[in-house]
């Protein structure tokens, strides 16, 4: 009968070693620990955190924290409420900031969770000082000093009233956050360090933090007590002006789910934005904007495609990058390495998450933070 047992169907089923995904995201938790070991290194004797917001920058911040607890990391940073949860659960013992502050009515559950919300308002800190009378304690917190980004923070001049103010609380850091530490010779960061230097006066004996990753390679090296590095830790170039001292973490591999040749003038994808102006070997890859592939690694008249590397060569992306596709010029790839079935690699050892970044007209955080749920993901490490 034309009936296919469930039984019948799985002897065709791929080896269980292939997903059978066409997306394959491996995460290698050996790198993310040896970037946070270079990075603790680099911080001499201030104390390494981690930044794990927004899953661990997309990574996944359950696999992310194990990884990092186990190199050694103390300190973790969250953006909100749910991920300080989540933080600790995954660390009981350790120090959890968040960094959106106290949200009004979030303050029982910040407390509950013994998460030290990041204060930059006189009602946050009346907020939080009220809970702390709820609680029958002074609850811990960081006071984050607004020096030039215009977002989060106290203002600096009023460094002395927070200083009386915060007597309602139990601080336990103060920190401010750079707006140009990629750019090592801008004149903003030497201000932005003065800045938080005049504001930390008010507090003697606190602890201070205000390096991202960036700012952990700052000249002035303004480590102070405490570094809080995301972005390098995942692999992110913390230096982009120079070679990307960091090891790649995320590896995307997408499989090849179609091939076929064109003769010169036949177009591909929508809008047939690509004319095939030789005679053409195309690649179909089971991968696209749905799964965080920016759409604009579309090739424009003043930027290059996002490329991907096919039996060793870089092939570029042609046509518009679609939801679930991207069409790769598959030419010139050595004979035998662009057939169905086969993997290609978007991300890894040759393109890192800048050079993506670069050829789509975003940044590599929001490659990471992007990185779609349609993979198969592994961890490594
Ligand atoms: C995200 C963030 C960081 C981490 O920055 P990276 O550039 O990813 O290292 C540090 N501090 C604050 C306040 C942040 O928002």
């Amino acid at each position: 009968m034309g009936i296919i047992s469930p039984a019948k169907r799985s002897l065709t089923a791929p080896a269980a070693t292939e997903p059978v995904e066409t997306g394959l995201l491996t995460i290698d938790l050996s790198a993310l620990a040896a970037n946070w070991r270079m990075l603790a290194a680099l911080a001499g004797s201030a104390q390494c955190g981690a930044v794990v917001k927004a899953d661990g920058y997309g990574l996944g911040q359950a696999a992310v924290m194990r990884a990092l607890s186990g190199a050694g990391c103390k300190t973790f940073f969250v953006a909100n409420l749910l991920e300080g949860e989540t933080a600790r659960a995954l660390a009981p013992d350790a120090a959890i900031y968040v960094l959106d502050g106290v949200v009004p009515g979030c303050a029982p559950r910040l407390a509950a969770a013994e998460l030290r919300p990041c204060i930059g308002s006189f009602a946050e800190l009346e907020e939080w000082a009220a809970a702390g009378v709820t609680f029958g304690r002074k609850l811990e917190a960081a006071l984050h000093f607004d020096t030039g980004m215009n977002r989060l923070g106290f203002a600096p001049r009023d460094a002395a009233d927070v200083a009386i103010r915060a007597r309602g609380i139990a601080p336990t850091l103060i920190m401010s956050h750079f707006l140009s530490s990629q750019s090592a010779d801008d004149p903003v960061n030497d201000r932005q360090i003065a800045d938080f230097l005049a504001a930390r006066t008010h507090f003697p004996g606190l602890s201070g933090s205000i390096a991202n990753s960036s700012g952990v390679f700052l000249p002035q090296k303004p480590h102070f007590d405490l570094v809080r590095p995301g972005y390098a830790l995942y692999g992110g170039n913390p230096t982009p002006q120079a070679a990307n001292p960091m090891r790649p973490v995320a590896r995307l591999l997408a499989r090849i789910v179609s091939v076929r040749d064109l003769t010169p003038g036949e177009t591909v994808g929508y809008d047939g934005v690509w004319k095939a102006p030789r005679p053409s070997r195309v690649a179909t890859i089971g991968a696209g904007y749905a799964d965080g592939l920016p759409i604009s690694a579309t090739a424009a008249p003043d930027k290059p495609a996002g490329e991907a590397i096919v039996g060793g060569a870089r092939c570029p992306f042609i046509g518009r990058v679609s939801m679930d596709y991207i069409v790769l010029d598959v030419t010139d790839a050595p004979k035998g390495a662009a057939e169905r079935g086969q993997w290609v690699e978007l991300l890894g050892e040759t393109i890192d998450v800048e050079a993506l970044a670069g050829r789509a007209r975003t940044i590599g955080y929001e490659v990471l933070t992007r990185l779609g749920r349609r993979y198969s993901r592994r961890y490594a490490g």
